[in-house]
């Protein structure tokens, strides 16, 4: 199988776990709503009323006026109220079914703005809270790869909330009224006829009841594919240089074929289902209304057919079939709300899961703050493994006093970015103690904590935006000559006055429009903004030429020179002048000294020196040995 297609994360595993989504959701977050909720409901009962006056007033109206088979009589309107000329009658009757439409569009426009409010409103706090959750979860959650998966439930899966709390709610609530209103309506005019007529009833609901179980499974999948899907474009989408320098697009394209197809296979899998619902509610209606028409025709021609007793009038007759038929349409309309109904319990379940997972690297209660930071940096005897187990760090000591530079060095995958990473608290020690100030990390505010410390990493990320606000990112009350002179500090002022649009000139999607020195600088002009107390440097050399080099190099000994500073290098001319180097091996320091000291221990450090300075050939074999050996980098 080809790596990443599996999706079995530990969003899945929360999801699965997830009971009632629907209903906690509608818990949760309908407070503060429930006064457009409430008026909603109230227009909505007196809308769909009114949709039963005309049939009513019109068969009342046929056996008053033309058959004169019975007296001029509307229910819930006073006898003394009503005219008696015959004329006066029909206009009367006229003027109410106007009254009724007029009424009942007015009263449909409020209804729906009003359950609006309340289904956007909803949606909106679900959407806000669910991205702020996702801000909230630790590293460890983002390492599976999930930004698909999150980005599907943010768009896609509150979408579908949406449409259920906006179309099934307002449906429901209009087929519950008109189910009611016929129902008493039609036992009023003729309970015997009205009992064949509701014979329906009974048998809709449990093919309902039969669809609803069958239809759950197929929806779950669907919404699955969809998330997998969102998952693959997006992987596609941030590896297209990846993809086109390996010439890799028809493997990339044969694995998003693959999800399509699975995203059609479920979405077949539902559709072919709620296509036989649907008509099979509409002939179990439709069966009713023949049924109606047929005895109720017999009825009036010849007198009472079967088993039925009594007198059945042409307006009454009349107002069966009309009010029969205002069944149906909303009957049959339950497999819509049925639909929206599964597919927003399967888009609940997923909202509900990302809520659960635990956010497990967040303030204590009590979690202290750090004012007046020195800048102490300790490393403490810490063991640390990822996710997956295996340990990274093994018992790893490094100090540095206020002010000093330390150095980590050692081979590719020695665990010298993940130290940099426990100190920003991105992960948690599994063992001893990361501390500033003498503070265990984990006892700090987390805020505190990640302002007292500048990091510049090996990829520098920037926003779209201007290269003015990525410098102002996160100091964002910064004026134009505090970035200006940020910039000056970062050797980055003059390249920026010659961009096109200097600090104003659009950087593009992650800063493509800049090259890696650019963008480096731009992050070290950040950081100066920054003014932390610690500095952490994660090989913020690579990959530039020699001038560049030396122009970052200057601007970053300038940042570091009153600063804790900790520096990640693979170069070791950079950092030859610090208080400390740890050598780290293996997840272990397996030397510590200053540059003259490990010479002469003539260790794995003076080896690495030798190599880089040009004056010996090679490492030992053990050594490359055992490089060889250690397990591929996870982020290369
Ligand atoms: P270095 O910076 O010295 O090259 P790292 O600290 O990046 O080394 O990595 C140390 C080890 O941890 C490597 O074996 C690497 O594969 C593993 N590793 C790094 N990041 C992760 C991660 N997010 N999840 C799991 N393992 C990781």
């Amino acid at each position: 199988m080809a790596p990443g297609d599996e999706f079995e994360t530990e969003l899945d595993a929360y999801r699965e776990e997830v009971a009632h989504p629907l209903w906690r959701l509608f818990r949760a977050y309908t407070p503060g709503h429930t006064a457009w909720l409430a008026i909603g409901l109230v227009t909505s009962i007196l809308a769909y009323g009114t949709l039963l006056v005309t049939p009513i007033v019109l068969g009342t109206t046929i056996d008053a006026v033309f058959t004169q088979e019975s007296a001029y009589a509307l229910p819930l309107v006073p006898d003394a109220w009503l005219p008696s000329g015959q004329v006066a009658q029909f206009w009367f009757s006229a003027a109410v079914v106007g009254g009724a439409l007029l009424g009942g569009a007015v009263l449909q426009w409020v209804r729906g703005v009003a359950i609006n409010y309340f289904a956007h409103g909803v949606m909106y706090a679900i959407r806000v809270d669910a991205y702020e959750k996702m801000q909230r979860l630790d590293m460890t959650f983002f390492d599976n790869k999930e930004t698909g998966e999150v980005m599907s439930i943010l768009n896609n899966d509150t979408s579908n909330l949406e449409t259920f709390f906006d179309n099934a709610l307002g449906d429901s609530v209009r087929i519950g009224v008109i189910v009611v209103g016929v129902t008493t309506a039609l036992l009023y005019t003729n309970w015997q006829l009205a009992l064949v007529t509701l014979g329906a009833v009974p048998l809709l609901v449990g093919f309902t009841w039969w669809f609803m179980r069958v239809i759950e499974p197929r929806y779950t999948r669907h919404r699955e594919t969809i998330g997998d899907l969102n998952t693959r474009i997006e992987n596609g989408l941030s590896g297209i240089e990846l993809v086109k320098t390996t010439s890799t697009e028809e493997y990339e394209n044969d694995r998003v074929r693959r999800v399509s197809r699975d995203v059609f296979d479920a979405n077949m899998s539902v559709l072919k289902l709620s296509y036989f619902y649907r008509p099979g509610m509409e002939l179990i209606t439709g069966a009713a209304l023949l049924a109606t028409f047929i005895l109720g025709g017999l009825w009036v021609f010849s007198g009472p057919p079967l088993f039925f007793s009594g007198e059945l009038t042409t307006g009454e007759f009349v107002v069966f079939m009309l009010l029969t038929q205002r069944l149906t349409g909303p009957m049959a309309q339950l497999s819509s709300i049925v639909d929206w109904y599964e597919n927003a319990k399967a888009s609940g379940k997923r909202i509900c899961g990302l809520m659960d997972v635990p956010v497990r690297i967040e303030d204590r209660p009590d979690a202290i703050a750090l004012d007046d930071v020195d800048g102490r940096v300790a490393s403490d005897d810490v063991t640390f493994a990822y996710d997956d187990g295996e340990t990274v760090l093994d018992g790893v000591d490094i100090d540095a006093e206020p002010g000093e530079t330390v150095a980590i060095v050692g081979p590719t995958g020695a665990g010298k970015s993940t130290v940099a990473k426990l100190l920003l608290r991105l992960y948690d020690v599994s063992d001893g103690a990361v501390r500033v100030d003498g503070h265990d990390v984990r006892d700090v505010r987390l805020a505190d904590l990640r302002s007292s410390i500048g990091y510049v990493s090996q990829d520098t990320f920037l926003f779209d935006g201007t290269v003015a606000d990525n410098i102002r990112y996160g100091r964002f009350d910064a004026d134009r000559e505090d970035v200006v002179a940020a910039a000056e500090a970062a050797e980055a002022h003059n390249f920026i006055q010659g961009l096109s649009e200097g600090y104003d000139t659009r950087v593009g999607e992650r800063g493509v429009k800049l090259s890696g020195g650019q963008r480096q600088r731009i992050a070290i002009a950040r950081t100066v903004l920054q003014d932390p107390e610690i500095l952490l440097l994660d090989e913020a050399t690579s990959a530039v030429d020699t001038e560049t080099e030396y122009l970052i190099q200057r601007s970053l000994d300038r940042l570091a020179a009153d600063r804790t500073t900790l520096v990640i290098a693979h170069r070791l001319s950079t950092i030859k002048d610090a208080d400390t180097i740890a050598v780290l091996d293996e997840g272990e320091v397996v030397e510590r000294g200053s540059h003259d000291e490990l010479l002469a221990a003539d260790g794995l450090y003076a080896n690495l020196w030798g190599v880089q300075a040009g004056e010996i050939e090679s490492l030992p074999e053990d050594f490359l040995a055992r490089a060889a050996e250690r397990p591929a980098d996870r982020h290369t």
